[in-house]
């Protein structure tokens, strides 16, 4: 059961002005990294953002141009120096970083159809590395853009602690990215880098249409849930614009879960 009719929560509840963030993971308007972006704006931050391809740069221009960002290029992270550029662009454009939010993953659709027992080497090599290791390449190409501290987000899903019927490949990846965010958190720490993952409950999103039977999780998210609601990507967008805030200055190394409380259930 959800309950459509409820106003999406635009409000924010912190405040970000002079803070510069970049996004990685805007597909369009319906991406868990557009929500975040849209209240990252509303909270006053000042944004840079990517698109995967010209393919995509239309839908993903949709919501920079709407948003005012920045800052707007390509990055495919398995295209040499895409992703360092974006870093060389924000540091020549902003001289520094205050919190990046990572919200992308791929598998190769074979691979992540099949038993986790089946998935190729190949499959596995090309979903840790676009989904897993370009975190870890984002934090290091943040580390010297931070002097003054700032926010490493991620974004993660429950498959990777259970096992969730059809989330296959992607939950050991989720666990890496996870284990991986843990390590970053206390490595960075002394620089006052902080590092989080949220782990929202299932969204439909262009992502998401790549899992079999998707439908199938997103009604029993909303029938296990005890408040019965599904997730908005604006509901991920409020707990991330928290994290990155000043507000939560002591916090650093958590996996959040927003997914009206589905994690409790058996
Ligand atoms: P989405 O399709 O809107 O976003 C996925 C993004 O990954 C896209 O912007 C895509 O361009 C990007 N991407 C894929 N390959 C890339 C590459 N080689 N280089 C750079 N970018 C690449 O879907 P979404 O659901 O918003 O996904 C965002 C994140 O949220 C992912 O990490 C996903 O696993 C996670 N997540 C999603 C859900 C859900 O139910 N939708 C739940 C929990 C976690």
């Amino acid at each position: 059961m959800t309950h459509e009719s409820e106003p999406t929560l635009a409000a924010p509840l912190v405040d970000l002005r002079g803070k510069r963030g970049l996004i990685v993971g805007i597909a369009n308007d319906q991406s868990i990294a557009a929500g975040c972006a849209e209240v990252f704006a509303q909270a006053g931050a000042r944004l840079a953002a990517t698109f995967l391809n010209a393919k995509a740069e239309p839908y993903v221009r949709a919501v920079t141009d709407r948003l005012q960002c920045e800052i707007v290029l390509p990055c495919d992270v398995r295209e040499t120096g895409q992703l360092e550029a974006v870093f060389d662009a924000v540091k020549a454009q902003w001289g520094g970083l205050d919190f990046l939010l990572h919200s992308i993953a791929f598998a190769p659709r074979e691979d992540l159809h099949s038993r986790v027992t089946d998935c190729s080497m190949d499959g596995f090599d090309i979903a840790m590395n676009i989904s897993c290791h370009s975190f870890i390449r984002m934090a290091h190409l943040a580390e010297p853009l931070m002097p003054d501290g700032g926010c490493l987000l991620a974004v993660t899903f429950y498959g990777s602690e259970r096992v969730v019927e059809h989330y296959n490949l992607m939950g050991p990846v989720k666990a890496a990215l996870e284990s991986s965010m843990r390590y970053i958190a206390a490595e960075l720490g002394p620089k006052g880098i902080r590092a989080h993952a949220i782990s929202p409950g299932p969204i439909k999103t262009r992502a998401a249409s790549g899992i079999e039977h998707f439908d199938e999780l997103l009604a029993e998210a909303a029938s296990r849930a005890p408040e019965h609601h599904l997730v908005e990507i604006a509901d991920v967008g409020n707990l991330a614009a928290f994290l990155v805030s000043d507000a939560a200055r002591r916090i650093t190394g958590t996996i959040i879960p927003v997914d009206g409380g589905e994690h409790l259930a058996a």
